[in-house]
């Protein structure tokens, strides 16, 4: 019988002995000021190629009502647009160019993600969090740099790209069998493209069981889907189904995972209203644009994955914690990949990281689009050691450096792709992103001052990475 069907009498009386017995044998149960953590980590997804950040053609009617239930950023930059360096900031809140993690490691790479960096599964853990990673890791493979050696208690997924494999297009057989493993499953060869197939929907279900089973403490759960990224591949369900083509294909499965994840964080609300979640949801870098038709949009941003331009690090970003973050909230507060470590462990608990971190906590961003640190400058590296690109608020200066582009060629087709032009250089390039997010028209000219600003925090950028260890 439900309490609420006995009569008040007895009702309150057996609240008061319930009560009084849990005093008296235990601390009375307070709500656990530990919201659980769910970050969703897409791997290659554009800035536009969300319902909810403007596609038409690709229907995501579960990252849409996460945005709807939460806070949609127009501004959210990864620290650098490849998939391991970006993972590195994500992991660590410190750009990946000091903790030795370079581009896209391959099996033949001699160092992942050194021990000594403490990831935000270390500090969660500590706080007393159950951890868990599924789906792509890309910061080491051998043990010491493996997830379960950088505090999540148990992973399943692929060390490396889900492209690292015999197949690959460009270079076949060139690399090693490709492995799904990890802590609680055996070693299990990627063999087709049928394999891949089924990786969405297993690290969705992976994702969803563990938040389920994990009710007695808070948790958190690193769900970094394979996909989009090539070679991209989509269930039986999901094949030909969408107008986005084979790559909608690939993003619509990604959604309907991410709906059964929010259906258990959902149940878990419903059952216990004090126990709160918070839903993150975001991708490691722009589309990879040499694949053209299996490649996601920038959005009308410039460039994509591998570039600097806005369309290799500005990705969709969406927040949800009923209660915290309010509903239907759309914010331009620039917020970068590096924030994500000491904004979630200042959701965590009151205490500060262990290591030092170059991010910001950003929770002011996501509560009411406050910017906590409106004069900071953000830095972006890539396949190298001397600064890119540098933000102050809406101010984005490019020092000289090389990038690749199509430039205008085809790109490439059904998973084959395009070759880039890599011959291209940017001068000194002064952008207003608030005017000019596709970084159109050079305003470096007009603002001297700007740019020895900017530039000057460049140089001393520089300098503090290569006196780091
Ligand atoms: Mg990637």
């Amino acid at each position: 019988m439900r309490a609420g069907a006995l009569p008040g009498l007895l009702s309150a009386l057996l609240t008061l002995g319930a009560a009084a017995c849990a005093t008296i044998g235990r601390p009375p149960r307070t709500p656990d000021p530990r919201p659980n953590i769910v970050l969703i980590v897409a791997d290659d997804l554009g800035y536009g190629d969300l319902g909810c950040y403007g596609n038409t053609a690709i229907r995501t009617p579960n990252i849409d009502r996460l945005a709807r239930e939460g806070v949609r950023l127009t501004d959210f930059s990864v620290a650098e647009p490849v998939c391991s360096a970006s993972r590195a900031a994500i992991l660590t809140g410190r750009y990946a160019v000091r903790t030795g993690v370079r581009g896209a490691l391959g099996p033949d790479a001699r160092r992942g993600l050194p021990q000594a960096e403490v990831t935000l599964a270390e500090e969660l853990r500590d706080r007393g969090y159950a951890t868990a990673a599924y789906g792509k890791w890309h910061l080491g493979h051998r043990a010491g740099e493996l997830p379960n050696a950088q505090g999540f208690d148990t992973w399943q997924g692929l060390a490396f790209s889900n492209d690292m494999w015999p197949l690959h297009p460009e270079t076949p057989n060139a690399y090693p069998a490709l492995f799904w493993s990890g802590t609680d499953t055996a070693r299990e060869e990627m063999e087709n493209l049928q394999s891949q197939a089924q990786l969405t929907r297993r690290i969705g279900r992976l994702a969803a069981d563990f938040f389920r089973l994990h009710r007695d403490r808070p948790s958190f759960t690193y769900v970094a889907f394979t996909m989009p990224h090539v070679p991209i591949a989509a269930s039986e369900e999901f094949r030909g189904r969408s107008r986005g083509g084979a790559y909608g294909d690939a993003v619509e499965e990604l959604d309907a995972a991410v709906g059964m994840i929010l259906a258990q964080v959902d149940a878990a609300a419903r059952a216990d209203p004090a126990r709160r979640t918070l839903v993150v949801f975001t991708s490691d870098n722009g589309p990879w644009l040499s694949y053209g038709n299996h490649a996601g949009s920038a959005g009308g941003l410039r460039e994509g994955k591998g570039t600097t331009f806005e369309g290799g690090i500005r990705v969709p970003f969406v927040a949800r914690m009923p209660g915290t973050i309010p509903a239907g909230a759309e914010c331009a507060v620039p917020m970068a990949a590096i924030d994500l470590l000491p904004t979630l462990c200042a959701y965590a608990g009151a205490d500060a990281p262990r290591a030092a971190v170059d991010g910001t906590d950003m929770r002011p961003a996501l509560e009411r689009c406050a910017n906590p640190a409106p004069d900071r400058f953000v830095f972006t590296w890539y396949d190298g050691t001397e600064v890119q690109a540098v933000r102050q608020g809406t101010w984005k200066l490019h020092l000289p450096h090389g990038y690749r582009s199509l430039a205008g060629a085809a790109p490439g087709r059904d998973g084959v792709p395009a070759k880039y032009r890599y011959d291209l250089k940017t001068g000194i390039e002064l952008y207003d992103l608030a005017a000019d997010p596709a970084e159109s028209r050079n305003v470096a000219g007009e603002h001297p001052e700007i740019v020895a600003r900017l530039r000057a925090a460049a140089e001393r950028a520089n300098a503090d990475v290569r006196r780091a260890p």
